[in-house]
């Protein structure tokens, strides 16, 4: 699923440049439940932003779902994005003006789903993640494990082949960073395909496959779970 050969990320800073990714060779198949851990500043974020194509690397080349995306356009990269990849971060980003199931909804409207559509669907994932009574709530209404509840539905909304999570449970007390956790690893038992940002050891023991960043580079690779049996997509998705 993702092809990740040679990347390099550099920034240049006044007189000196800085290089944030030193060469990151990295090969993600379907199904997989990968953490990517390293200390703060090692990189792990600019490489999830690489793997999400919210930011191109300096150099080598990356395939997502048999797609070479060097050289494609902006419009492009979004277009691919939007199609195949639901995001959870730290700090949830769910925008504060829209309600809950509002917020599930926006990547169908970049998407082009159709309205009612749209709305059973975000109704659907929201029920799924036991949030199905809170449609209504605008973000500042809920907790905040309810709020990456929401963003999780969100992130599923689009069927996305794979999904993205950047310290999902960062700003979580401990309880409900568990309970987030096992959501997560429920979704990859169903059939989804996760790479999980996190700088705690703990929460990477849960997945399937532990990838150690310092520096840049990858130190340590370590499959600690078999790839699960396959999973029919279509049961996965609903
Ligand atoms: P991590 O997520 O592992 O904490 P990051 O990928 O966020 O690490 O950052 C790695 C390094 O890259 C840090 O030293 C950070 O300051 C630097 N960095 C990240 N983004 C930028 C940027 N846009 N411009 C300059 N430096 C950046
Ligand atoms: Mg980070």
């Amino acid at each position: 699923m993702i092809e990740l050969n040679q990347i390099t990320k550099s920034y240049t800073r006044g007189e000196e440049t800085l290089q944030i990714l030193k060469g990151i060779s990295l090969s993600i198949v379907e199904g997989d439940f990968v953490a990517i851990i390293g200390p703060s500043g090692s990189g792990k974020s600019t490489l999830m932003n690489t793997i999400g194509l919210l930011d191109s690397p300096t150099s080598g080349t990356y395939m997502l779902d048999g797609v070479a995306t060097e050289n494609m356009s902006d419009n492009g990269l979004a277009e691919l994005r939007n199609r195949k990849i639901g995001f959870i971060f730290q700090q949830f980003n769910l925008l504060p003006r829209l309600t809950a199931i509002e917020n599930v909804e926006l990547p169908m409207i970049y998407a082009g789903i159709p309205a009612k559509q749209r709305r059973e669907r975000a109704q659907l994932m929201l029920e799924k993640l036991g949030m199905g009574q809170r449609g209504h709530h605008k973000p500042s209404e809920l907790s905040g494990g309810q709020q990456q509840r929401v963003a999780i539905s969100r992130a599923l909304a689009i069927s996305p082949s794979l999904i993205l999570a950047d310290e999902p449970t960062g700003a979580l007390d401990s309880k409900t960073g568990i309970e987030v956790l096992e959501l997560i690893q429920q979704l990859n038992e169903q059939g989804n395909t996760i790479v999980l940002i996190t700088h705690d050891n703990h929460i990477a023991d849960n997945a399937r496959r532990v990838v150690t960043l310092r520096d840049g580079e990858i130190i340590k690779d370590v499959r600690n779970q078999p790839l699960p049996a396959q999973v029919s997509k279509q049961e996965a998705l609903v």
